[in-house]
């Protein structure tokens, strides 16, 4: 027979862990499971990647997390099956669980390569710890190659995808190219070091305002980052892109931040997908149909009270997990449950150094340079979760700052850096 809780929690991202969190405060027998024992702070993977901060400012044990809520199990497991009719999980080694009262599933996106040739075996994604570490060791192997070949090879990489997590990607990798290549290595390696930007659409930052959108694309350039903007890569080579307008570029690195989709538990589930091949959800975040089924965050389709739907983004992730707690609640005590109310704090990116850009609030105030890069900083410390992880973040940032070096190692063979290394799940 199943084991039953009375909550179970698929997934220990932003949505899961704010649920489980505000479930666990009033006693609710809780079951999180997540493949990871961690919970991982996927905003920042791009510094973990050109080794502004450590993996441990940016992923905290969920056990750690939850140590002081006695009515909330964690278990490291995959689940390999949802069943929403019967509100039951299934792990990959066969044992099944039951929730009375609520099955929360929160477990995120992944990569979508757009059945672009060539992609999932030649490009890095960038959307977890592993992928980020990953990422850091191929620039580093590069680097070191590079530099071994003494004035002849150079280092270029290409990042597809002008969105937020291409931008902060890009700017942070021209940011090592121009303050930590030239303090790190002798000779003139920073100028065989070259990083793209390059989007299907023509602009960088899409759903941001133009003047945002203006201020990224002449700061990147100002960095040195090499804009390809207006035509689709339609195909992904070893050695770099081939584009939709016949062009081609040289790339020996190419890193994907061209979009997410459902991953394969919700392809699976049985559950009605929508955009992304994401869960469509009600307004107060349950499954049509499906009674006390609540799916939130990257894996939902949310809409807010303007019908309008709400972006992939860690507030939205977190917000709706704690609204679903709370509709939860309310179910328990026999009340009704409520339309999502998502409090739209705005947008923001950093394009590095001393440049970012913040659209503050509904009205979308716009900030930009020295202020919005401090906002930025401070926003994403209050964000980290664990006061440890915060205090560590904060003294990697002054570091980087200052000493235009970096402190941060990978660990792991060259070799290890290889994309067919890769722990992605199978298309
Ligand atoms: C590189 C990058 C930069 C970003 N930058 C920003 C930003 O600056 N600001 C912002 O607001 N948002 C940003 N986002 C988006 C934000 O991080 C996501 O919207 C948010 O993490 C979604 O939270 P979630 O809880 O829905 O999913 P996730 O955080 O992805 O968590 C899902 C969890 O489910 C687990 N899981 C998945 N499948 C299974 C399974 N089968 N069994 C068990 N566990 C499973 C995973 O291990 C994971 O821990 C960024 C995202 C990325 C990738």
């Amino acid at each position: 027979m199943a084991e039953t809780y009375e909550v179970i929690v698929v997934g220990g991202g932003f949505a899961g862990v704010e649920a489980a969190t505000k479930l666990g405060r009033v006693g609710v027998r809780t079951l999180l499971v997540d493949v990871h024992g961690y919970h991982q702070f996927q905003p920042l993977l791009y510094q973990l990647a050109t080794a502004q901060i450590g993996v441990s400012e940016l992923a905290r044990p969920l056990r750690s997390i939850f140590r002081n809520q006695p009515s909330v199990r964690v278990l490291t497991a995959r689940v390999a099956a949802v069943d929403p009719a019967g509100r039951t999980i299934t792990l990959t080694d066969g044992t099944v669980y039951e929730a009375d009262d609520a099955l929360i599933v929160a477990c995120g996106a992944e990569a979508n390569f757009f059945d672009t040739p060539g992609a999932r075996e030649n490009a890095y994604p960038l959307y977890s710890a592993t992928d980020a570490t990953r990422l850091g060791s191929k620039l580093v192997a590069l680097l070191d190659q590079a530099d071994k070949d003494n004035g002849q090879k150079p280092m270029n990489v290409a990042v597809v995808g002008a969105g937020p997590t291409g931008v902060e990607t890009a700017g942070a990798i021209a940011d090592a190219i121009n303050y930590v290549v030239p303090k790190l290595f002798v000779g003139d390696l920073a100028k065989r070091c070259s990083v793209a930007l390059v989007d299907m659409v023509d602009r960088t930052l899409g759903g941001f305002s133009k003047k945002s959108q203006a201020y990224a694309a002449s700061r990147l350039v100002e960095r040195g980052v090499r804009l390809k903007l207006g035509s689709a890569v339609t195909e992904v080579r070893p050695d770099g892109l081939s584009f939709a307008d016949g062009a081609t570029m040289d790339a020996d690195l190419v890193i994907w931040a061209g979009g997410l989709k459902a991953g394969p538990l919700l392809r699976e589930s049985g559950m009605p997908q929508g955009r992304g091949g994401r869960i469509d959800v009600a307004k107060d975040l349950t499954v049509p149909g499906y009674e006390g089924v609540y799916v939130l965050g990257d894996a939902a389709n949310i809409t807010d009270d303007r019908d309008e739907r709400l972006p992939q983004l860690g507030s939205v992730a977190k917000q709706s997990g704690a609204w679903a707690a709370r509709n939860i609640l309310a179910q328990r005590a026999g009340r009704p449950t409520e339309p999502f109310g998502y409090k739209d704090r705005g947008y923001m990116a950093m394009i590095g150094r001393g440049s970012a850009v913040a659209e503050l609030g509904r009205s979308r105030r716009l900030v930009r340079g020295p202020g919005a890069f401090l906002v930025w900083l401070a926003v994403h410390l209050a964000l980290l979760s664990g006061a440890s992880q915060k205090a560590r973040a904060l003294v990697s940032w002054i570091f980087a700052y200052l000493s235009h070096s970096r402190q941060h190692v990978f660990v792991g063979s060259p070799e290890q850096a290889d994309v067919q290394g890769s722990d992605r799940p199978a298309a």
